[in-house]
């Protein structure tokens, strides 16, 4: 008999309300390809997670939950990169939706889209990705990361008319300008699958997870992106894309 595949899943957290919509059970995974100057997980980056469950016994485990779900909650996928793990992903996604839970799979877009990626992106009832720059520059010098591999994920999920979230994280110093935002909404108003464009304000919670694992802060000393700047930033995009 074969040896059941385990993921190598960071953390759970069952009763979640952030990452998609009403009440999520958040699964972590562990593996990223990036390495964004303002990841807030860097705990996930690489090695062993906290458990090792097999597809079934995590789908037996969230299926609990349920009924707190109500009409618009469900699972979401997050990291880390769930796409480091996909056939993992996938496996869990399908026992999801025989157990009739909606999935959302939040992913950095980063990922070749190999055949099994195209799967899993496929499986989902909804994909929240992260816009984390407008341009290859961006990307390579704060996240060690491909935009063209990006833009690949996103003509995809146009292809498929799958239902998307696009998310940015808004840096001070970095991406907080109106300038910033508007060269963002010309690649986002290009995509009819993205149904919400979200700015998160970067934030400084995660400092100390870089200083406790020992590894270099990129952006120690950053402050925290304020609620009131958060919210002009967030009206100028849902401006931009009416006009544009
Ligand atoms: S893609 Fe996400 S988990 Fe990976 S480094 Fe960037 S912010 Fe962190």
């Amino acid at each position: 008999m074969d040896t059941p595949r385990r993921g190598n899943i960071h953390s759970v957290e069952s009763l979640a309300a952030l990452d998609g919509k009403g009440i999520r059970y958040e699964v972590f995974f562990m593996g990223c390809p990036f390495r964004c100057a303002y990841c807030h997980n860097p705990d996930t980056w690489e090695g062993e997670g906290a458990m090792h469950p097999t597809a079934e016994e995590l789908a037996v485990k969230i299926a609990r939950y349920k009924p707190y779900f109500g009409k618009e909650g469900g699972v979401t996928l997050s990291g880390g990169e769930v796409l480091t793990q996909s056939a993992f992903a996938c496996e869990l996604i399908d026992l999801l939706h025989e157990k009739g839970i909606n999935v959302a799979l939040d992913t950095c877009g980063g990922a070749p889209l190999s055949g099994e990626v195209k799967r899993t992106l496929s499986s989902a009832d909804m994909i929240i990705l992260d816009l984390k720059f407008y341009d290859e520059n961006g990307y390579k010098r704060y996240c060690r990361g491909d935009f063209n591999a990006v833009m690949n994920t996103l003509g995809f999920l146009e292809e498929r008319d799958a239902y998307v979230w696009i998310r940015t994280v808004v840096v001070p110093g970095i991406n907080d300008s109106e300038e910033e935002i508007a060269k963002y909404a010309e690649i986002v108003k290009k995509y009819s699958c993205v149904k919400r464009w979200q700015l998160l304000a970067f934030h400084t919670m995660g400092f100390a997870k870089y200083e406790k694992m020992g590894i270099p802060n990129p952006l120690e000393g950053t402050p925290a992106l304020s609620k009131d700047r958060l919210e002009q930033l967030q009206r100028f995009a849902d401006e931009r894309l009416g006009e544009l």
